[in-house]
């Protein structure tokens, strides 16, 4: 008889050498989740994290089994489990984006990430809740109600990425996907406790991505661990003819050895926040003998001011799309607060007269930035900083538009500078879980993710 295994505490790679092995099954995988699922995400504890379950799971899981029996060749994550944000397509599910505005929008085809995803083995169990549209950094405004913080049950999960997170963190999934644009992947990780990487600008395709703001957005992975995401990072990246944005990353890795981490001057945060930190860099130096450096770059205060004039503007234009008439319905009409708020600034400083002053020279910041940070590149292989500078607020907390844009503060960095960044569990304040990132130049990514796994031991 095949011996039990508890899978819970298994990572996506150990899971894969059991499958690789005929100790586990795709169906007994999917399975598992299924039942987590169905006992915590709306019943039990109310996660909310999926807000639709994909009912073909089992049978996929099945397909996936039948096809390793057969011989058939299926790659590198055989019957692994994934919840994806409801922004991203996969093909008869919902992408509603959290929104009324979509509630009832199936994705017509599967998004590239999908495509690849399904030719390894992987089997989606759910689409993932969110901010609506990806606005917001709390999780709270998804107009299907909130998701709840798997490690903290009255706070909020961070977000936009938030039913990703709190999928990862609650054992609903092996590995989640969300999107990323200026930190919706990084913020909920960091306050879920979990893995969360955003790629290079153009590393992952987005093709089949509702988009929020185009020249800012990347898909990414929320994971268990470093490995696991490295693993995924693997399949899902790479140019696609259908996003022309896309490139390829280096494959060249530098040794992780005489790491040069940089430290930037000036990054605001919650006092222990930063001593955590502090003492984290300090422990991973010490370990492998790297060194620290103290670094200054121009403009590294003025990402907020940078980036929501820019994702206001490129999320009017793009919510044009939805008139009513092709998909969904009319967007203002049925959108909550915070997106009326970005459609409306958005169409006021797109206008001529005011286009100038914010969304063109906020542009110009972005230049400067994306040049600040290649020079801070040739001194350092690392930056490292927190990912949120303060902790998750209680639910109900009552928090103005000001401070919630204030979460993003050290996330939106790596999208205005289109780097790659990640954030990794680095301890616990007051029993939350705090993360720390880590960015690399462009293009690094594989460099980035090697050195996330030191820091991770
Ligand atoms: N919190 C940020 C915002 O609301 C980031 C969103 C995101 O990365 N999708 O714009």
């Amino acid at each position: 008889m095949k011996e039990k295994i508890n899978t819970d505490k298994l990572s996506a790679c150990e899971k894969l050498e059991l499958v690789k092995k005929g100790k586990l099954s795709a169906e007994e995988n999917v399975n598992y989740f299924l039942k987590k699922i169905n006992a915590n995400n709306k019943k039990g504890k109310n996660i909310n994290a999926l807000l639709q379950v994909n009912d073909k799971a089992l049978l996929e899981a099945k397909e996936v089994d039948s096809n390793i029996r057969r011989g058939k060749v299926l790659g590198n994550l055989k019957g692994l489990a994934v919840a994806v944000k409801a922004n991203i397509l996969v093909k008869g599910l919902n992408a509603s984006c959290a929104s009324k505005v979509l509630e009832n929008y199936k994705a017509p085809y599967n998004a590239t990430v999908i495509e690849k995803l399904i030719k390894e083995g992987v089997v989606v169990t759910g689409m993932a809740n969110m901010d609506e549209f990806a606005c917001g950094s709390s999780g709270e405004t998804s107009a299907f109600g909130i998701t709840k913080n798997p490690t903290a049950l009255d706070r909020i999960p961070g977000g936009s990425s938030s039913g990703s997170a709190a999928a990862v963190a609650a054992g609903f999934c092996d590995f989640a996907l969300g999107s990323d644009t200026g930190g919706s992947i990084r913020n909920p990780a960091s306050h879920c406790g979990v893995v969360g990487f955003k790629p290079s600008y153009g590393a992952v395709s987005r093709y089949g991505l509702i988009d929020l703001a185009m020249s800012l957005d990347q898909i990414g992975i929320l994971a268990k661990n470093v490995a696991d995401t490295k693993k995924v990072f693997n399949v899902i990246r790479g140019k696609d003819e259908k996003d022309a944005t896309t490139i390829e990353i280096s494959e060249e890795i530098k040794k992780p050895d005489n790491i040069i981490i940089g430290i930037p001057k000036g990054i605001k945060a919650d006092k222990k926040i930063l001593e955590l930190i502090d003492k984290k860099v300090k422990g991973v130096c010490g370990k492998y003998k790297w060194k620290e450096k103290e670094i200054a770059i121009n403009y590294i205060d003025l990402g907020i001011q940078t980036y929501y004039p820019i994702n206001y503007v490129e999320f009017f234009s793009g919510t044009r799309k939805f008139d009513g008439r092709r998909f969904g319905k009319k967007i203002e009409e049925y959108c909550g607060k915070e997106v009326l708020r970005r459609i409306l600034g958005g169409e006021m400083i797109a206008q001529e007269e005011f286009a100038e002053r914010y969304y063109k020279k906020a542009l110009d910041v972005k230049a400067l930035l994306v040049k600040e940070f290649e020079k801070a590149f040739e001194k350092v292989d690392l930056i490292v900083m927190p990912t949120v500078p303060k902790l998750p607020h209680k639910f109900g907390e009552k928090i103005s538009v000001e401070d919630m844009y204030n979460y993003d503060t050290l996330t939106v960095l790596a999208n205005i500078a289109e780097i790659p960044a990640i954030s990794i569990p680095a301890g616990k304040i007051d029993n939350i879980p705090v993360g720390i990132q880590l960015m690399s130049g462009k293009g690094k990514d594989l460099f980035l993710l090697e050195v996330a796994e030191k820091f991770e031991k």
